[in-house]
């Protein structure tokens, strides 16, 4: 049966319908960014005018590293197309869609409708599947059939579910972003990628954090990486899926190591102060208790840990910069030292070598470097200290 509406008669049960549905995926996106914000994000006000739709720049970028394919994780992934350096910028990308503030479903709409049809269909294969193409092709911008009012909402309920999956945060999570190949990295709870948004160019970018051979599927955690495996579970529920990664897998020696690591990372920090620093407070605390040793000890021990990590998290700068505060005042010249040559040595991985920040930073490692083996008496200790960190230790 097909009813003739006024668009402008809300009582209209179909337009009712579409008002009630836009207000429970409004609800449900708030619920489910409310209970992201406790994890990882700060809620955001939103600015109706802020929204966006500035389509993708992976024509510039996908031919030389990278390509989208099925993956065995999820759905489609990202492979890398030649082995890569440690240090790479893999993936350089402008948001295909930008919000300000958090989830809008009338405003993630108003977006997709400016896309053009080819953007449209590549947005909605970010999840949909044919049909949903074909439905949101479709451009209804006043529903006047019961058969347009079921259409919309259709579409309204896709875009919410594509959106709420793929879109992530930017600049301290005021900005809401959607990247079209970015966004097909899958989770693996020891990435090989970390990702940033760049200060000043608008780019997202994706680094490579260890060796990635040709083949090999890039991936990023959707966790923060200290973080063990029960509170990791919490976190991935968002995404609904279970990792099965080789962490994960804790009836293996490594998945052991891993898990023993990250919770005895987590302790030490608790010792030191420093969970804060980390990041480790803004999710499920673990059950454990603290370690009775001293603060200094704890903190030799955890910036050691963080050194075996693996991945070069801007997140534990904090605490390096802390550590080597605290050693270079006690005197603890080794370990002080160790700790700015990791914090460079997280520059240099994350921002490449000539970056401004990476130029000032291995600057100060040398001038350290330099005045300790100079001007201090020089106790054995000192001589083993290994040489700054550079470039030519990517090769
Ligand atoms: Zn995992």
């Amino acid at each position: 049966m097909e009813v003739d509406m006024d668009s402008n008669d809300m009582n209209s049960l179909h337009m009712r319908g579409v008002i009630l549905a836009v207000h429970q995926i409004q609800e449900a996106l708030r619920y489910r960014e409310d209970n992201r914000s406790t994890i990882n994000r700060k809620p955001a006000t939103v600015n109706a005018s802020s929204i966006s739709s500035l389509g993708s720049s992976r024509k510039d970028h996908r031919p030389l590293l990278y390509e989208i394919r099925d993956s065995n994780i999820h759905g489609k992934g990202i492979f890398a197309t030649k082995d890569i350096r440690s240090g790479t910028r893999i993936i350089a990308e402008k948001p295909h869609m930008i919000q300000t503030g958090r989830g809008d479903i009338k405003m993630v709409m108003e977006a997709f409708k400016r896309l053009t049809m080819k953007e449209r269909a590549t947005f909605v294969s970010l999840q949909g599947l044919p049909w949903h193409t074909q439905k949101l092709m479709s451009n209804i911008t006043t529903p006047t059939t019961s058969a347009d009012a079921r259409v919309v909402l259709e579409q309204i309920a896709l875009l919410g579910s594509i959106w709420a999956n793929n879109a992530v945060s930017q600049n301290h999570a005021q900005d809401f972003v959607i990247h079209l190949d970015m966004c097909r990295l899958n989770h693996s709870c020891i990435p090989n990628t970390i990702q940033y948004s760049e200060p000043g160019s608008g780019l997202f970018v994706v680094v490579a954090i260890t060796p990635i051979a040709a083949g090999d599927e890039l991936t990023r955690s959707y966790a923060m990486p200290l973080l063990a495996h029960e509170q990791r579970l919490k976190v991935l529920q968002w995404w609904q899926f279970q990792c099965n990664c080789r962490a994960c897998d804790l009836s293996s020696p490594f998945g052991q190591m891993i898990e023993k690591r990250r919770r005895n990372i987590q302790q030490l920090a608790a010792r030191t102060g420093l969970a804060d620093s980390l990041g480790l407070t803004a999710y499920p605390a673990l059950h454990f208790q603290e370690p009775e040793i001293p603060v200094n000890d704890a903190l030799a021990q955890l910036v050691g840990l963080l050194w075996d990590i693996g991945v070069p998290d801007t997140t534990y700068q904090l605490a390096y910069r802390k550590a080597f505060a605290l050693f270079a005042s006690k005197g603890k010249w080794q370990h002080a030292y160790k700790c700015l040559n990791e914090y460079h040595h997280i520059n240099l991985v994350i921002f490449g070598q000539d970056n401004p920040r990476t130029v000032r930073g291995q600057k100060a490692v040398d001038d350290f470097l330099e005045w300790l083996l100079n001007e201090l008496p020089p106790p054995n200790e000192l001589n083993r200290l290994p040489p700054p960190v550079t470039v030519a230790d990517f090769e």
